[in-house]
């Protein structure tokens, strides 16, 4: 399982998808990829090997200079297109790795608040806990950071939103999760080798961490909202 981002320059789809590649190592038994293109959120997914993917991009390509991609090892929900990351809510995008152990009284409280289910995946209610917040009317870092402090158990987790091509949202739990430095153009990545075609430049996040990611700016905070200092390191290391 893996997670890619990239804040980009050029169409960004087929670059997701070779950094998935690197990712293949850790297993996976499906794959997507979403993109923001004039303002909308757009996604391919695909159950099986990354081949499949591609076959999917092929026939309908997505356009775009941000996106995320994921590559799922299922844990709450059969590995089907369906259950595929990304996860849509309202304009909100999420790919995670890990579970979100406090899920199911989540998913009751979400469904309450009239929140409609698409998968059967832990993951799909950290989508709609930030679709909640932007539905109160905060705007969309500040709806991540909050939707964030709902969250127990283990993730790294990569959100975009629909309408703004220059920003992602990063958080790391448990999972590694690294950003990567680019002249203009920014990355996440589950490790240095999924950016090592990008970028040498990464900082690890570490447990607890969240960042916001634009072309040309990148802040890291606790999940206090307050700056934290994290070394850049200029290697292939992993964490
Ligand atoms: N728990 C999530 C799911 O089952 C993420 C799995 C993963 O780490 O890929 O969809």
């Amino acid at each position: 399982c893996g997670i890619v981002g990239i804040v980009g320059r050029a169409q960004v789809a087929p670059l997701i998808v070779d950094a998935l590649k690197r990712l293949e190592y850790r297993g996976y038994d499906s794959a997507g990829v979403a993109t923001v293109a004039a303002g909308e959120l757009g996604r391919r997914r695909a159950e099986g090997k990354l081949v499949n993917l591609e076959r999917r991009l092929k026939d309908e390509p997505l356009d775009g200079t941000i996106g995320i991609g994921h590559t799922r090892w299922a844990t709450h929900g059969v590995p089907n297109e369906t259950n595929a990351h990304p996860h849509f809510s309202h304009g909100v995008a999420i790919v995670h790795n890990g579970i979100i152990e406090n899920f199911a009284e989540l998913r009751a409280q979400l469904k309450a608040d009239g929140f409609e289910f698409a998968s059967q995946t832990d993951t799909e209610v950290v989508a709609h806990l930030v679709a909640r917040e932007l539905a109160r009317g905060v705007e969309p870092v500040k709806a991540a950071h909050l939707a964030l402090k709902h969250l127990e158990g283990a993730f790294a987790l990569a959100i975009m939103f629909q309408g703004d091509d220059n920003l992602i949202i990063g958080a790391r739990n448990g999972p590694p999760l690294a950003i990567g430095y680019g002249e203009g153009e920014m990355f996440l990545g589950s490790d240095a080798i999924a950016l090592a075609p990008f970028t040498d430049s990464i900082t690890y996040l570490e447990d607890g961490d969240w960042t916001v990611i634009r072309r040309d700016e990148v802040g890291i905070f606790d999940m206090d909202g307050n700056p934290v200092d994290r070394k850049r390191q200029q290697s292939l290391g992993t964490a």
